[in-house]
Protein backbone atom coordinates (compact mmCIF):
# COMPACT_ATOMS: atom_id res chain seq x y z
CA UNK A 1 0.00 0.00 0.00
CA UNK A 2 1.31 3.34 -0.75
CA UNK A 3 0.46 6.45 0.78
CA UNK A 4 0.57 10.17 -1.14
CA UNK A 5 -0.53 13.32 0.30
CA UNK A 6 -2.40 15.91 -1.42
CA UNK A 7 -5.40 18.42 -0.91
CA UNK A 8 -8.67 17.25 -1.15
CA UNK A 9 -10.29 18.79 -4.76
CA UNK A 10 -13.82 19.06 -3.57
CA UNK A 11 -13.85 22.87 -1.74
CA UNK A 12 -11.75 25.69 -0.63
CA UNK A 13 -11.42 24.76 2.77
CA UNK A 14 -8.46 22.92 1.66
CA UNK A 15 -8.36 19.37 3.79
CA UNK A 16 -5.34 16.91 3.54
CA UNK A 17 -5.24 13.88 3.24
CA UNK A 18 -3.64 10.53 1.86
CA UNK A 19 -4.69 8.58 -0.98
CA UNK A 20 -3.78 4.89 -0.79
CA UNK A 21 -2.86 3.07 -3.98
CA UNK A 22 -2.38 -0.77 -4.11
CA UNK A 23 0.48 -2.75 -5.71
CA UNK A 24 -1.58 -2.00 -9.21
CA UNK A 25 -1.23 1.45 -8.73
CA UNK A 26 -5.20 1.43 -8.07
CA UNK A 27 -7.10 4.14 -5.41
CA UNK A 28 -8.22 2.08 -2.52
CA UNK A 29 -9.00 4.77 0.28
CA UNK A 30 -8.07 7.61 2.06
CA UNK A 31 -6.64 8.62 5.41
CA UNK A 32 -6.79 12.25 6.53
CA UNK A 33 -3.47 14.08 7.67
CA UNK A 34 -3.67 14.35 11.24
CA UNK A 35 -0.53 17.03 10.90
CA UNK A 36 -2.82 19.59 8.41
CA UNK A 37 -3.78 22.88 9.94
CA UNK A 38 -7.50 22.86 8.83
CA UNK A 39 -8.16 18.76 9.03
CA UNK A 40 -6.69 17.97 11.75
CA UNK A 41 -7.07 13.95 11.00
CA UNK A 42 -10.80 14.98 10.12
CA UNK A 43 -12.98 15.08 6.91
CA UNK A 44 -16.06 15.59 6.15
CA UNK A 45 -18.17 13.05 3.27
CA UNK A 46 -17.10 13.88 0.12
CA UNK A 47 -13.17 14.25 1.74
CA UNK A 48 -13.80 10.62 2.87
CA UNK A 49 -15.03 9.72 -0.36
CA UNK A 50 -12.37 10.98 -2.81
CA UNK A 51 -10.82 8.11 -3.78
CA UNK A 52 -14.00 6.75 -5.96
CA UNK A 53 -14.51 9.06 -8.68
CA UNK A 54 -11.26 8.66 -10.27
CA UNK A 55 -12.32 5.29 -10.99
CA UNK A 56 -16.06 5.15 -11.64
CA UNK A 57 -17.32 3.54 -14.72
CA UNK A 58 -19.54 6.59 -15.48
CA UNK A 59 -16.61 9.12 -15.88
CA UNK A 60 -15.62 10.89 -18.54
CA UNK A 61 -12.20 9.99 -19.88
CA UNK A 62 -12.42 11.69 -23.35
CA UNK A 63 -14.00 14.20 -24.58
CA UNK A 64 -17.28 14.15 -26.90
CA UNK A 65 -18.73 16.27 -29.83
CA UNK A 66 -22.06 16.16 -30.53
CA UNK A 67 -22.66 15.02 -33.55
CA UNK A 68 -25.80 14.31 -35.78
CA UNK A 69 -27.72 14.96 -32.36
CA UNK A 70 -25.39 12.19 -30.83
CA UNK A 71 -22.32 12.60 -28.93
CA UNK A 72 -19.37 10.55 -29.93
CA UNK A 73 -16.07 10.40 -28.74
CA UNK A 74 -13.35 12.82 -30.43
CA UNK A 75 -9.52 13.66 -29.78
CA UNK A 76 -8.77 16.04 -27.27
CA UNK A 77 -7.35 18.27 -30.21
CA UNK A 78 -10.92 17.76 -32.26
CA UNK A 79 -12.56 18.82 -29.05
CA UNK A 80 -10.18 22.09 -27.97
CA UNK A 81 -10.52 23.22 -32.07
CA UNK A 82 -13.64 22.87 -31.77
CA UNK A 83 -14.50 24.99 -28.83
CA UNK A 84 -11.44 27.44 -29.99
CA UNK A 85 -13.22 27.98 -33.30
CA UNK A 86 -16.80 28.72 -31.64
CA UNK A 87 -15.68 31.04 -29.16
CA UNK A 88 -13.81 32.45 -31.89
CA UNK A 89 -16.86 32.47 -34.38
CA UNK A 90 -19.23 34.17 -31.50
CA UNK A 91 -16.88 37.25 -30.56
CA UNK A 92 -16.66 38.04 -34.24
CA UNK A 93 -19.99 38.10 -34.37
CA UNK A 94 -21.34 39.76 -31.19
CA UNK A 95 -17.57 41.56 -29.91
CA UNK A 96 -15.19 40.89 -27.01
CA UNK A 97 -17.53 40.87 -24.14
CA UNK A 98 -19.97 38.27 -25.88
CA UNK A 99 -18.46 35.19 -24.01
CA UNK A 100 -17.41 35.00 -20.18
CA UNK A 101 -15.44 32.54 -18.27
CA UNK A 102 -16.25 30.47 -15.01
CA UNK A 103 -13.69 28.96 -13.10
CA UNK A 104 -14.14 26.37 -10.10
CA UNK A 105 -13.22 26.11 -6.54
CA UNK A 106 -12.37 22.38 -7.51
CA UNK A 107 -9.59 23.55 -9.19
CA UNK A 108 -5.90 24.87 -8.10
CA UNK A 109 -5.47 28.52 -7.84
CA UNK A 110 -2.90 28.12 -10.43
CA UNK A 111 -5.50 26.52 -13.02
CA UNK A 112 -7.78 29.41 -11.72
CA UNK A 113 -4.87 31.80 -12.74
CA UNK A 114 -4.30 30.42 -16.43
CA UNK A 115 -8.07 30.50 -17.06
CA UNK A 116 -7.72 34.65 -16.01
CA UNK A 117 -5.35 34.72 -18.48
CA UNK A 118 -6.91 33.38 -21.21
CA UNK A 119 -10.08 35.59 -20.78
CA UNK A 120 -8.12 38.55 -20.48
CA UNK A 121 -5.35 38.24 -22.73
CA UNK A 122 -6.14 35.90 -25.21
CA UNK A 123 -9.78 36.81 -25.58
CA UNK A 124 -9.53 40.28 -24.48
CA UNK A 125 -12.49 40.21 -21.81
CA UNK A 126 -13.18 40.73 -18.22
CA UNK A 127 -15.98 38.31 -18.23
CA UNK A 128 -14.23 36.23 -15.74
CA UNK A 129 -15.77 34.58 -12.37
CA UNK A 130 -15.46 32.00 -10.35
CA UNK A 131 -17.82 29.55 -8.70
CA UNK A 132 -17.68 30.50 -5.35
CA UNK A 133 -19.32 34.10 -6.32
CA UNK A 134 -22.27 32.48 -8.14
S1 LIG B 1 -12.74 17.16 3.18
FE1 LIG B 1 -14.67 18.27 2.96
S2 LIG B 1 -14.31 20.23 4.02
FE2 LIG B 1 -12.29 19.31 3.63
S3 LIG B 1 -11.61 20.20 1.65
FE3 LIG B 1 -12.66 18.25 1.22
S4 LIG B 1 -14.77 18.83 0.77
FE4 LIG B 1 -13.82 20.55 1.83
Amino acid sequence: MKRTLTTCPYCGTGCQFYLLTDGNGRLVGVEPSSEHVISKGQLCVKGWNAFNFPNHPDRLTVPQIRKNGKLVEASWDEALDLVASKLKEVQEKHGADSIAFFSSAKTTNEENYALMKLARAVFKTNNVDHCARL
